[in-house]
Order: C-alpha cells, then sequence, then structure tokens
C-alpha cells in the first residue's frame, strides 16, 4: 500500500514535470501556446501573455516561428515592439531591405507602417509581441509574403 503510493506520487511529479517540459522546450521563457493557421505562411505558435483590457490598453503575447515560417505584411494602428528571445529572424518594412534579427534584439514597427516579421530559414524565432493603445486596432492583416520577397534577404 505505502509502495503505490510513493509510487503515484512519484508518476504524478514525472508527469507534472514532463509536461513542463513540453510548454517550454529548449528552455523557453514562456510558454509556446497554440498553433495559428491564418494571417501566417509555415509554422506559427501564439500565446497571449496579457490580453487587452480597458485600463493598460496593451496587448502582450509571445509568437514563435518555424525555420522559414512568416507573418503576412500587415500593419498596426498604434505600433508595436517585438523583443526577440530566442533564435534569428527577419523583419523587413515596406521598400526597405529586410533585417536580419537574433536573440536579444529589439524591433520597432512604427504605427501604420506595413511590414512582417518571422524566422529566417535555417532558425526558428522567438518574440514577444507588444501592441500599445490597442483601443485604436491590433492589426489590419494584408496579404502573404510571397517566397520571392522572403528569399531577398542578404546576409
Ligand atoms: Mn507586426
Amino acid at each position: 500500500m505505502k509502495r503505490s503510493l510513493i509510487l503515484t506520487v512519484a508518476l504524478i511529479f514525472l508527469l507534472q514535470f514532463n509536461s513542463r517540459a513540453q510548454t517550454t522546450a529548449s528552455g523557453a521563457i514562456f510558454p509556446k501556446g497554440t498553433k495559428v493557421q491564418a494571417n501566417f505562411t509555415g509554422a506559427v505558435w501564439v500565446q497571449t501573455l496579457v490580453p487587452n483590457d480597458s485600463t493598460f490598453h496593451c496587448v502582450v503575447g509571445t509568437v514563435t516561428f518555424e525555420p522559414g515560417a512568416r507573418s503576412y505584411w500587415h500593419i498596426h494602428n498604434a505600433g508595436q515592439i517585438l523583443l526577440v528571445t530566442d533564435g534569428k529572424g527577419y523583419t523587413q518594412e515596406k521598400g526597405k531591405p529586410i533585417r536580419v534579427v537574433y536573440k536579444g534584439d529589439t524591433i520597432i514597427c512604427p504605427p501604420n507602417v506595413e511590414h512582417w516579421h518571422g524566422a529566417a530559414p535555417g532558425s526558428s524565432m522567438t518574440h514577444i509581441s507588444i501592441i500599445p493603445n490597442a483601443d485604436k486596432g491590433v492589426v489590419t492583416w494584408l496579404r502573404p509574403v510571397t517566397d520571392q520577397e522572403y528569399n531577398a534577404a542578404k546576409e
């Protein structure tokens, strides 16, 4: 009886440890979240960390892109701040060259400037997304980033 209780407690501990390890694989800081389909090319996961509310009007989330995955072209009415927490990625504002970004980089997306962000071809990329003044609108999705646009990166 005592032995089976110890085994049960050990099993519960192992299951919890394993579940935690899956949501924060490879030393990730925040849970990977849910896989999303619309408005992205390739596999992308999103986890909301702070939902919009009437006090802060600020949406915070973490987004993970598999290698080669990227957002569609889009606009944030009030802008966006991105903090790269893992990997290597690309970001581009309309009419400008692609910028290569790495873990630890900050990306400022000014209000109403068309842009996209995603992973580099050989690396996943995770960033925190901060959207201030969310009552002005969070995001307007436009069209996919073509392979030709994505492959125009000069490294
Ligand atoms: Mn954006």
